[in-house]
C-alpha cells in the first residue's frame, strides 16, 4: 500500500515536515534531494548520482580498510543453480520466501531445465566453487569480498531501506581455525563501527544478535545498530561467524598440519546502500538533508550573487582567484552559476545537505572575503580568502565532529534502563529509543516481548557487560544484558 502511494507521485513539490510525518518526510527528502527514485519496476529503485556518490565514498573507505588487512575483491555469478541453493537447509529456509527465479530464457522463452535463483546473497554459489581453490592449510585464510547487487523479493519497499534490489559488499572468508574466523568477524564489526561513526557520524551499539535475529545458517551474527531521528533503530551492518556449517554443506575442507582433512571455518559480512538511508534519517531536518562532510559529494557550495553583467564578471574573477586552491586542497566544491535567484539556490543546497555554503557578492570581492554559512547552525561568518582552503578543511573537520556529537547526544537522550516487563511494555507504548534490560536468554520470551510490546526486538546483546538483576521478561536472574528497540 505504502509503496503504491509513494510510487504514484512523480515529483515532490514540498518536503513534508519531519515532525508531521517522518515516513513521508524521508521519502520526500530522498526524492527531492535526488538521492534515489522509484523505477517504475515494482519495488526496485534507481540510485541517482547524488546518492550514488555518497555510496561511493562509503565503498572507497571500506574497500581501503579491507585491502589494508589483506582481503581481495573478486566476482561471482549473479545466478545460482537451485541445487546449490538448497544445500544449506537453515540458510535456504531463511531466504526461500525472498528468492526470485529465472525460469525461462532465449528468444522463444524456453523453459529452463533447472530454474536459476537470482542471488539473494552469495554463500551458496561461493561455497561449491571456492573448494577448488582450497586444498591445504597453506591455502588459508582466503579473505575475499565482492561488490555487487542482490535481489530479495520484498513485499514492502522503502527507498534505500528495503527494495527488491540493493547494492552492497559481501565479504566471505575461510579459515583453518574457529578462533581465527571468530576474530575475523569481530574485526570486520570494528570496521563497520568506524564506517558508521567516523564516516557517517552515526553512533552505534555494537554487539551480538539474539538467536531469532541471527543470519540463517550462522553460529552467531554481530551487528552495529544506529538510532534514527524517529527513535527507531536501524541495523547498519552485520558480520556472521558460520563455524563449519557452510563448509559442511559444501564440503569445503583442507588438509591440516597433521595432514588430516578438516572442514574450514567461515565468515560473511555486509553493508549496503541502506547506509545512505541511515545518514538521511540520522541527521536530516525540516529543510532536508545534512550530509557528513566525509561522504558529502559536495562539501562546499559557492553561490555567486550579482545584479548585472558587470557584477557577475567581478564576482567571477574573484572566485577564479581562490577556487582552484580549494580543488588542490581536495575540497569537493561546486560553484552554482545556474540561472536562479540566490534564495532558491540556498534552499536547493540546504535540501541537499551541503555542509558549508559560501555566499559571494561584489562587496565581498572588494573586501577579499566570503560569507560562510553553516548548514548545522545556520550561522553566517565572514571569512577572508587568504588561507581559505586551510580554513575550510578545518571547518569541515569541525562540522563532522559536531554532527557526530549531536547524534551522540540524541542517542544518549533516547537510551533507557528498564527492569520489568511492565516497564518495557509501558515504555514502548509511547516512546522509542534503546532500552537496556536483563534477559535470561530464553528464545520463547523474545517472541513474547515482541508481541506484547508492539514489535520490539532484541537489537544487541552486550557480551562485554556483566548482567545484573532480573530478566525483564520473566523475572528470573538475568544471564545477558540486551538493548531492546523498535526497528526498521
Ligand atoms: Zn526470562
Amino acid at each position: 500500500m505504502k509503496q503504491e502511494l509513494e510510487e504514484q507521485h512523480d515529483f515532490v513539490k514540498e518536503v513534508t515536515k519531519m515532525s508531521d510525518d517522518f515516513d513521508r518526510w524521508y521519502t520526500d527528502v530522498v526524492r527531492k534531494a535526488e538521492l534515489a527514485d522509484w523505477s517504475g519496476i515494482r519495488g526496485m529503485m534507481v540510485v541517482r548520482p547524488y546518492g550514488w556518490a555518497m555510496w561511493e565514498a562509503i565503498t572507497r573507505a571500506f574497500d581501503d580498510m579491507i585491502k589494508e588487512s589483506g582481503h581481495e575483491n573478486w566476482a561471482f555469478p549473479l545466478l545460482i543453480p537451485r541445487e546449490y541453493l538448497l544445500k544449506e537447509a537453515e540458510h535456504i529456509e531463511g531466504f526461500a520466501p525472498e528468492v526470485a527465479w529465472v525460469t525461462r530464457a532465449g528468444g522463444s522463452m524456453d523453459e529452463l531445465e533447472e530454474p536459476l535463483a537470482v542471488r539473494p546473497t552469495s554463500e551458496t554459489i561461493i561455497g561449491p566453487l571456492i573448494k577448488r581453490y582450497i586444498q591445504s592449510h597453506r591455502d588459508l585464510p582466503k579473505l575475499t569480498n565482492q561488490w555487487n547487487s542482490v535481489v530479495r523479493w520484498e513485499m514492502r519497499s522503502r527507498l534505500f531501506l528495503r527494495s527488491r534490489e540493493f547494492w552492497w559488499q559481501e565479504g566471505h572468508t575461510f579459515h583453518a581455525s574457529a578462533a581465527e574466523a571468530i576474530d575475523e568477524a569481530q574485526m570486520i564489526l570494528g570496521y563497520y563501527r568506524s564506517i558508521a561513526e567516523d564516516w557517517l557520524a552515526v553512533p552505534v551499539l555494537a554487539g551480538r544478535k539474539s538467536p531469532a535475529e541471527t543470519f540463517p545458517g550462522a553460529v552467531h551474527t554481530l551487528t552495529v545498530e544506529g538510532l534514527m531521528k524517529d527513535t527507531l533503530a536501524l541495523q547498519m551492518g552485520t558480520s556472521h561467524y558460520f563455524g563449519q556449517n557452510f563448509a559442511r554443506a559444501y564440503d569445503i575442507s583442507f588438509s591440516n598440519k597433521q595432514n588430516e582433512r578438516e572442514l574450514c571455518y567461515s565468515t560473511s559480512w555486509g553493508i549496503s546502500t541502506r547506509l545512505v538511508g541511515a545518514l538521511v534519517m540520522a541527521h536530516g531536518d525540516d529543510s532536508g538533508l545534512i550530509v557528513p562532510p566525509k561522504v558529502a559529494p559536495v562539501q562546499v557550495v559557492v553561490v555567486p550573487i550579482y545584479r548585472d553583467q558587470e557584477g557577475q564578471a567581478k564576482v567571477e574573477r574573484f572566485i577564479a582567484e581562490w577556487a582552484p586552491g580549494l580543488k588542490r586542497a581536495g575540497i569537493r566544491h561546486r560553484v552554482d552559476w545556474r540561472d536562479e535567484r540566490p534564495g532558491d539556490k540556498y534552499a536547493h543546497w540546504e535540501l541537499k545537505g551541503v555542509p558549508l555554503r559560501l555566499n559571494v557578492g561584489a562587496r565581498d570581492a572588494d573586501a577579499g572575503q566570503v560569507e560562510m554559512v553553516d548548514r548545522l547552525t545556520r550561522q553566517k561568518t565572514p571569512v577572508p580568502v587568504g588561507g581559505l582552503a586551510e580554513r575550510l578543511a578545518r571547518e569541515l573537520d569541525d562540522f563532522q565532529r559536531r554532527l557526530y556529537e549531536r547524534a551522540v547526544k540524541f542517542q544518549r537522550d533516547n537510551t533507557y534502563e528498564l527492569g520489568t516487563p511492565d516497564e518495557v511494555i509501558a515504555h514502548f507504548r509511547d516512546k522509542g529509543g534503546f532500552a537496556w534490560t536483563g534477559w535470561c536468554g530464553e528464545a520463547e520470551e523474545e517472541a513474547r516481548i515482541k508481541g506484547e510490546a508492539g514489535g520490539v526486538t532484541i537489537r544487541v546483546i552486550d557480551d562485554e557487560a556483566k548482567p545484573s538483576g532480573k530478566c525483564a521478561v520473566c523475572g528470573r536472574p538475568a544471564k545477558l544484558r540486551v538493548a531492546l528497540a523498535k526497528a526498521y
